[in-house]
Protein backbone atom coordinates (compact mmCIF):
# COMPACT_ATOMS: atom_id res chain seq x y z
CA UNK A 1 0.00 0.00 0.00
CA UNK A 2 1.50 3.33 -0.78
CA UNK A 3 1.90 5.48 2.29
CA UNK A 4 -0.64 8.90 2.35
CA UNK A 5 1.69 11.36 2.53
CA UNK A 6 0.12 13.97 5.34
CA UNK A 7 0.94 17.21 7.09
CA UNK A 8 -0.78 18.31 10.44
CA UNK A 9 -1.67 22.13 10.84
CA UNK A 10 -2.27 22.97 14.56
CA UNK A 11 -0.09 19.44 15.74
CA UNK A 12 -0.02 20.54 19.15
CA UNK A 13 -3.55 21.88 19.48
CA UNK A 14 -6.78 19.24 20.09
CA UNK A 15 -7.15 18.39 16.75
CA UNK A 16 -3.69 18.14 16.09
CA UNK A 17 -3.27 15.78 19.10
CA UNK A 18 -6.03 13.95 18.25
CA UNK A 19 -5.00 13.20 14.51
CA UNK A 20 -1.61 11.87 15.91
CA UNK A 21 -3.84 9.42 18.13
CA UNK A 22 -5.63 8.52 15.30
CA UNK A 23 -2.36 7.69 12.86
CA UNK A 24 -0.72 5.76 15.50
CA UNK A 25 -3.25 3.54 15.39
CA UNK A 26 -2.45 2.70 11.17
CA UNK A 27 1.55 4.14 11.63
CA UNK A 28 1.37 2.05 8.05
CA UNK A 29 -0.36 3.67 6.40
CA UNK A 30 1.34 7.25 6.70
CA UNK A 31 4.07 9.53 5.72
CA UNK A 32 4.63 12.88 8.19
CA UNK A 33 5.92 15.20 5.72
CA UNK A 34 5.51 18.47 8.53
CA UNK A 35 4.42 19.42 11.30
CA UNK A 36 3.24 22.90 12.21
CA UNK A 37 2.46 24.81 15.14
CA UNK A 38 2.07 28.19 16.90
CA UNK A 39 4.94 28.47 19.28
CA UNK A 40 4.68 25.36 21.51
CA UNK A 41 8.49 24.08 20.91
CA UNK A 42 8.65 21.57 23.33
CA UNK A 43 5.44 19.96 22.46
CA UNK A 44 6.14 19.96 18.64
CA UNK A 45 9.76 18.35 19.66
CA UNK A 46 8.13 15.71 21.55
CA UNK A 47 6.19 14.91 18.74
CA UNK A 48 8.37 15.19 16.04
CA UNK A 49 10.77 12.93 17.93
CA UNK A 50 7.86 10.44 17.92
CA UNK A 51 6.47 10.63 14.46
CA UNK A 52 9.74 11.97 12.83
CA UNK A 53 8.48 14.26 10.09
CA UNK A 54 10.22 15.94 7.48
CA UNK A 55 9.59 18.87 8.54
CA UNK A 56 8.60 21.27 11.52
CA UNK A 57 7.10 24.84 11.16
CA UNK A 58 6.81 27.23 14.20
CA UNK A 59 4.77 30.69 12.95
CA UNK A 60 5.34 32.32 16.20
CA UNK A 61 8.03 34.18 17.80
CA UNK A 62 10.54 30.75 19.10
CA UNK A 63 13.70 30.78 20.60
CA UNK A 64 16.13 30.36 17.61
CA UNK A 65 18.34 27.88 19.70
CA UNK A 66 15.59 25.57 18.85
CA UNK A 67 16.66 25.16 15.11
CA UNK A 68 19.66 23.19 15.76
CA UNK A 69 17.84 21.20 18.06
CA UNK A 70 15.45 19.98 15.66
CA UNK A 71 18.36 19.96 13.28
CA UNK A 72 20.39 17.55 15.71
CA UNK A 73 17.81 15.14 15.20
CA UNK A 74 17.59 15.12 11.52
CA UNK A 75 14.45 17.38 10.89
CA UNK A 76 14.38 20.89 8.91
CA UNK A 77 13.21 23.14 11.00
CA UNK A 78 11.66 27.01 9.62
CA UNK A 79 9.76 29.64 11.74
CA UNK A 80 8.49 32.99 10.85
CA UNK A 81 4.28 33.12 9.59
CA UNK A 82 5.34 33.35 6.32
CA UNK A 83 7.33 29.86 6.47
CA UNK A 84 3.81 27.80 6.49
CA UNK A 85 2.79 29.83 3.61
CA UNK A 86 5.66 28.54 1.25
CA UNK A 87 5.37 25.09 2.92
CA UNK A 88 1.76 25.34 1.34
CA UNK A 89 2.44 26.34 -1.44
CA UNK A 90 4.98 23.57 -2.46
CA UNK A 91 1.89 20.68 -2.40
CA UNK A 92 4.39 18.50 -0.76
CA UNK A 93 1.93 16.28 0.86
CA UNK A 94 -1.02 14.53 -0.56
CA UNK A 95 -3.48 15.56 2.58
CA UNK A 96 -3.39 18.38 4.89
CA UNK A 97 -5.25 18.11 8.19
CA UNK A 98 -5.90 21.48 8.88
CA UNK A 99 -6.46 21.75 12.86
CA UNK A 100 -5.58 25.68 13.07
CA UNK A 101 -7.76 28.07 15.18
CA UNK A 102 -9.16 31.28 13.60
CA UNK A 103 -8.10 33.35 10.99
CA UNK A 104 -4.63 32.55 10.47
CA UNK A 105 -5.71 29.47 8.59
CA UNK A 106 -7.07 30.99 5.19
CA UNK A 107 -4.00 32.12 3.33
CA UNK A 108 -2.48 28.84 3.88
CA UNK A 109 -5.76 27.00 3.02
CA UNK A 110 -6.04 28.86 -0.06
CA UNK A 111 -2.43 27.96 -1.30
CA UNK A 112 -2.59 24.29 -0.51
CA UNK A 113 -6.06 24.17 -2.66
CA UNK A 114 -3.91 25.62 -5.52
CA UNK A 115 -0.95 23.40 -5.28
CA UNK A 116 -3.69 20.57 -5.39
CA UNK A 117 -3.50 19.16 -1.84
CA UNK A 118 -6.60 17.60 -0.24
CA UNK A 119 -7.70 19.52 2.69
CA UNK A 120 -9.09 17.95 5.84
CA UNK A 121 -10.72 21.01 7.28
CA UNK A 122 -11.12 21.30 11.08
CA UNK A 123 -10.38 24.89 10.41
CA UNK A 124 -14.11 26.08 10.03
CA UNK A 125 -12.98 29.81 9.89
CA UNK A 126 -11.51 29.28 6.58
CA UNK A 127 -15.25 28.38 5.24
CA UNK A 128 -16.94 31.12 7.05
CA UNK A 129 -14.33 33.70 5.84
CA UNK A 130 -13.91 33.13 2.39
CA UNK A 131 -16.55 30.17 1.52
CA UNK A 132 -17.61 31.95 -1.64
CA UNK A 133 -13.55 31.72 -2.99
CA UNK A 134 -12.50 28.53 -1.53
CA UNK A 135 -15.35 27.33 -3.52
CA UNK A 136 -13.89 28.99 -6.30
CA UNK A 137 -10.39 27.69 -6.03
CA UNK A 138 -11.34 24.06 -5.87
CA UNK A 139 -13.55 24.22 -9.04
CA UNK A 140 -10.10 24.80 -10.12
CA UNK A 141 -7.77 22.29 -8.17
CA UNK A 142 -7.61 18.62 -8.18
CA UNK A 143 -8.06 19.40 -4.19
CA UNK A 144 -10.67 17.89 -2.16
CA UNK A 145 -12.22 19.27 1.13
CA UNK A 146 -13.07 17.45 3.55
CA UNK A 147 -14.83 18.02 6.97
CA UNK A 148 -13.55 17.23 10.19
CA UNK A 149 -15.95 19.44 12.01
CA UNK A 150 -18.82 16.69 13.91
CA UNK A 151 -21.65 18.29 12.31
CA UNK A 152 -20.14 18.54 9.07
CA UNK A 153 -18.24 14.70 8.78
CA UNK A 154 -22.32 13.86 9.81
CA UNK A 155 -23.68 15.28 6.82
CA UNK A 156 -21.02 14.84 4.27
CA UNK A 157 -21.76 10.45 5.74
CA UNK A 158 -24.99 11.26 5.15
CA UNK A 159 -24.49 12.70 1.21
CA UNK A 160 -22.05 9.49 0.43
CA UNK A 161 -23.69 8.02 -2.89
CA UNK A 162 -26.35 11.16 -2.67
CA UNK A 163 -27.24 13.73 -5.14
CA UNK A 164 -26.65 17.47 -4.04
CA UNK A 165 -30.15 18.07 -5.81
CA UNK A 166 -31.82 15.21 -3.77
CA UNK A 167 -31.52 17.50 -0.40
CA UNK A 168 -34.59 18.90 1.14
CA UNK A 169 -32.48 20.30 4.29
CA UNK A 170 -29.28 19.82 6.81
CA UNK A 171 -30.01 19.72 10.73
CA UNK A 172 -27.21 20.65 12.30
CA UNK A 173 -27.68 19.46 15.81
CA UNK A 174 -25.96 21.60 19.27
CA UNK A 175 -25.07 20.55 22.58
CA UNK A 176 -26.44 23.77 23.74
CA UNK A 177 -22.97 24.23 25.58
CA UNK A 178 -23.02 24.41 29.21
CA UNK A 179 -25.43 27.23 29.54
CA UNK A 180 -28.44 25.32 28.16
CA UNK A 181 -30.96 25.72 30.94
CA UNK A 182 -29.62 29.30 32.21
CA UNK A 183 -31.86 32.22 32.59
CA UNK A 184 -30.68 35.75 30.09
CA UNK A 185 -30.06 37.38 34.06
CA UNK A 186 -27.72 34.01 34.47
CA UNK A 187 -25.89 34.29 31.16
CA UNK A 188 -24.44 37.73 32.36
CA UNK A 189 -22.56 36.66 35.39
CA UNK A 190 -20.99 33.31 33.72
CA UNK A 191 -17.33 32.82 34.59
CA UNK A 192 -14.60 32.28 32.74
CA UNK A 193 -13.92 28.93 34.42
CA UNK A 194 -17.32 27.84 33.89
CA UNK A 195 -17.42 28.80 30.47
CA UNK A 196 -14.73 26.51 29.43
CA UNK A 197 -15.84 23.35 31.19
CA UNK A 198 -17.76 21.66 28.07
CA UNK A 199 -19.93 19.17 29.20
CA UNK A 200 -19.51 16.15 26.51
CA UNK A 201 -16.47 17.13 24.38
CA UNK A 202 -12.67 18.08 25.17
CA UNK A 203 -11.87 21.00 22.86
CA UNK A 204 -9.65 24.12 22.87
CA UNK A 205 -10.50 27.04 24.85
CA UNK A 206 -11.68 29.34 21.61
CA UNK A 207 -14.23 26.61 20.52
CA UNK A 208 -15.46 25.98 23.72
CA UNK A 209 -16.37 29.39 24.35
CA UNK A 210 -17.87 29.71 21.27
CA UNK A 211 -20.06 26.15 22.19
CA UNK A 212 -21.38 28.21 25.27
CA UNK A 213 -22.87 31.55 23.46
CA UNK A 214 -23.53 29.39 20.28
CA UNK A 215 -21.10 31.42 18.15
CA UNK A 216 -20.04 28.03 17.27
CA UNK A 217 -23.59 26.71 15.75
CA UNK A 218 -23.21 30.16 13.57
CA UNK A 219 -19.78 29.61 12.31
CA UNK A 220 -21.02 25.84 11.77
CA UNK A 221 -24.30 27.00 9.63
CA UNK A 222 -21.77 29.36 7.90
CA UNK A 223 -19.66 26.62 7.15
CA UNK A 224 -22.54 24.45 5.74
CA UNK A 225 -23.41 26.47 3.56
CA UNK A 226 -20.82 26.93 1.23
CA UNK A 227 -19.25 23.10 2.21
CA UNK A 228 -22.19 21.78 0.68
CA UNK A 229 -23.11 24.42 -1.49
CA UNK A 230 -26.94 24.85 -0.20
CA UNK A 231 -29.30 27.50 0.35
CA UNK A 232 -29.12 28.86 3.90
CA UNK A 233 -33.06 28.51 4.25
CA UNK A 234 -32.12 24.94 3.97
CA UNK A 235 -30.30 24.47 6.91
CA UNK A 236 -31.76 24.07 10.66
CA UNK A 237 -30.57 23.77 14.27
CA UNK A 238 -31.62 21.43 17.09
CA UNK A 239 -30.70 21.21 20.40
CA UNK A 240 -29.41 17.40 21.01
CA UNK A 241 -27.94 17.60 24.20
CA UNK A 242 -26.10 14.33 24.32
CA UNK A 243 -24.17 15.42 21.35
CA UNK A 244 -24.50 11.84 19.88
CA UNK A 245 -26.67 12.73 16.74
CA UNK A 246 -24.17 14.46 14.90
CA UNK A 247 -26.10 15.99 12.48
CA UNK A 248 -29.03 14.51 9.49
CA UNK A 249 -29.82 15.68 6.06
CA UNK A 250 -33.56 15.39 4.84
CA UNK A 251 -33.93 14.24 1.46
CA UNK A 252 -36.91 15.29 -1.13
CA UNK A 253 -38.87 12.20 -0.76
CA UNK A 254 -38.84 12.76 3.35
CA UNK A 255 -36.47 10.27 4.28
CA UNK A 256 -34.01 11.01 6.81
CA UNK A 257 -30.47 10.32 7.47
CA UNK A 258 -28.90 10.83 10.54
CA UNK A 259 -25.21 9.97 11.64
CA UNK A 260 -24.22 9.13 15.39
CA UNK A 261 -21.23 8.02 17.09
CA UNK A 262 -19.94 8.62 20.66
CA UNK A 263 -18.62 11.94 20.82
CA UNK A 264 -14.78 11.79 20.04
CA UNK A 265 -13.61 14.02 17.49
CA UNK A 266 -10.83 10.88 16.55
CA UNK A 267 -13.95 8.98 14.52
CA UNK A 268 -14.87 12.32 12.34
CA UNK A 269 -10.80 12.75 11.69
CA UNK A 270 -10.21 9.13 10.93
CA UNK A 271 -13.22 9.41 8.68
CA UNK A 272 -11.55 12.32 6.66
CA UNK A 273 -8.53 10.41 6.45
CA UNK A 274 -9.94 7.08 5.52
CA UNK A 275 -12.60 7.90 3.07
CA UNK A 276 -14.75 6.77 1.45
CA UNK A 277 -13.36 3.50 3.53
CA UNK A 278 -13.59 2.76 6.88
CA UNK A 279 -10.94 1.50 9.38
CA UNK A 280 -11.66 -0.02 12.23
CA UNK A 281 -11.35 2.16 15.60
CA UNK A 282 -10.61 1.09 19.13
CA UNK A 283 -12.13 4.28 21.06
CA UNK A 284 -15.28 2.63 21.85
CA UNK A 285 -18.95 1.96 20.85
CA UNK A 286 -22.60 3.73 21.33
CA UNK A 287 -24.73 1.92 24.67
CA UNK A 288 -27.81 1.74 22.17
CA UNK A 289 -29.92 0.99 25.58
CA UNK A 290 -30.15 4.36 26.18
CA UNK A 291 -31.32 5.83 22.89
CA UNK A 292 -34.54 6.67 24.67
CA UNK A 293 -32.76 9.30 26.59
CA UNK A 294 -31.74 11.11 23.09
CA UNK A 295 -33.24 14.44 22.64
CA UNK A 296 -34.04 16.98 19.86
CA UNK A 297 -35.29 19.97 20.91
CA UNK A 298 -35.83 23.68 18.55
CA UNK A 299 -33.88 26.18 19.79
CA UNK A 300 -35.15 29.04 21.13
CA UNK A 301 -33.74 31.89 19.00
CA UNK A 302 -33.98 34.63 21.78
CA UNK A 303 -31.73 33.01 24.10
CA UNK A 304 -29.17 31.88 21.38
CA UNK A 305 -28.87 35.28 19.47
CA UNK A 306 -25.84 34.06 17.84
CA UNK A 307 -27.93 32.00 15.36
CA UNK A 308 -29.59 34.69 14.29
CA UNK A 309 -26.29 36.64 13.47
CA UNK A 310 -25.49 33.49 11.28
CA UNK A 311 -28.48 33.55 8.64
CA UNK A 312 -28.22 37.85 8.94
CA UNK A 313 -24.43 37.40 7.85
CA UNK A 314 -25.21 35.32 4.85
CA UNK A 315 -28.04 37.23 3.80
CA UNK A 316 -25.75 40.32 3.92
CA UNK A 317 -23.30 38.14 2.24
CA UNK A 318 -19.66 39.32 1.14
CA UNK A 319 -17.19 40.05 3.74
CA UNK A 320 -19.87 40.51 6.57
CA UNK A 321 -19.00 37.00 7.32
CA UNK A 322 -15.06 37.43 8.12
CA UNK A 323 -16.25 40.29 9.94
CA UNK A 324 -18.40 37.99 12.10
CA UNK A 325 -15.63 35.87 12.70
CA UNK A 326 -12.78 38.43 13.16
CA UNK A 327 -14.90 39.95 15.58
CA UNK A 328 -15.87 36.95 17.67
CA UNK A 329 -12.04 36.16 17.95
CA UNK A 330 -11.26 39.05 19.48
CA UNK A 331 -14.30 39.18 21.99
CA UNK A 332 -13.75 35.68 22.89
CA UNK A 333 -9.80 36.77 23.77
CA UNK A 334 -11.07 39.86 25.94
CA UNK A 335 -13.63 37.52 27.52
CA UNK A 336 -10.60 34.75 28.20
CA UNK A 337 -8.50 37.73 29.73
CA UNK A 338 -12.12 38.95 31.83
CA UNK A 339 -12.28 42.27 29.94
CA UNK A 340 -15.53 41.70 28.90
CA UNK A 341 -18.98 39.79 30.55
CA UNK A 342 -20.07 36.51 28.58
CA UNK A 343 -22.82 38.46 26.84
CA UNK A 344 -20.80 40.99 26.07
CA UNK A 345 -19.04 38.87 23.23
CA UNK A 346 -22.23 38.61 20.96
CA UNK A 347 -22.31 42.60 21.53
CA UNK A 348 -19.28 42.95 20.31
CA UNK A 349 -20.45 41.26 17.09
CA UNK A 350 -22.80 42.94 16.82
CA UNK A 351 -20.89 46.27 16.67
CA UNK A 352 -18.68 45.22 14.28
CA UNK A 353 -20.90 44.07 11.91
CA UNK A 354 -23.12 47.17 12.11
CA UNK A 355 -19.67 49.57 11.72
CA UNK A 356 -18.70 47.34 8.84
CA UNK A 357 -19.05 49.46 4.81
CA UNK A 358 -19.63 45.41 3.16
CA UNK A 359 -17.81 44.73 0.09
CA UNK A 360 -19.52 42.39 -2.57
CA UNK A 361 -17.22 39.44 -4.04
CA UNK A 362 -14.15 39.99 -1.85
CA UNK A 363 -11.03 38.92 -2.58
CA UNK A 364 -8.71 37.63 -0.53
CA UNK A 365 -6.72 40.51 0.20
CA UNK A 366 -10.18 42.20 0.84
CA UNK A 367 -11.45 39.48 3.70
CA UNK A 368 -8.28 39.89 4.94
CA UNK A 369 -8.59 43.72 5.44
CA UNK A 370 -12.09 43.14 6.25
CA UNK A 371 -11.26 40.46 9.12
CA UNK A 372 -8.64 43.19 10.42
CA UNK A 373 -10.75 46.05 10.23
CA UNK A 374 -13.15 43.88 12.56
CA UNK A 375 -10.51 43.10 15.13
CA UNK A 376 -9.94 46.95 15.39
CA UNK A 377 -13.48 47.63 15.97
CA UNK A 378 -13.75 45.38 18.47
CA UNK A 379 -10.67 46.59 20.03
CA UNK A 380 -11.88 49.91 20.15
CA UNK A 381 -15.71 49.55 21.35
CA UNK A 382 -13.99 47.29 24.66
CA UNK A 383 -11.40 50.36 25.36
CA UNK A 384 -14.79 52.24 25.41
CA UNK A 385 -16.91 50.20 27.48
CA UNK A 386 -14.09 50.41 30.48
MG1 LIG B 1 -18.79 21.13 15.54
Amino acid sequence: MNKQRISIWGSTGSIGTQTLEVIREYPERFEIVTLAAYRNAEKIFRQAQKVKPQHVILTGDVDSAWKSRFEKVGIRYFSGPDALINSAQSGDEDMVVNGLVGAVGLVCTTKAIQAGVNIALANKEVLVMAGELIGRLLKNSHSRLIPVDSEHSAVYQCLQGERSESIRRIILTASGGPFRNRSLDELNHVTVEEALNHPNWDMGAKITIDSATMINKALEIIEARWLFNISPKQIEVMIHPQSILHSMVEFIDGSLKAQLSIPDMRVPIAYALSCPERWELPFGSLDTTKFHQLELIPPDMDRFPALKLAYQVLEAGGSAPAVLNGADEIAVQAFLEEEIGFMQITDCIREALNRHQKTDNPSLEQIVAADREARETVRDFIRSMK
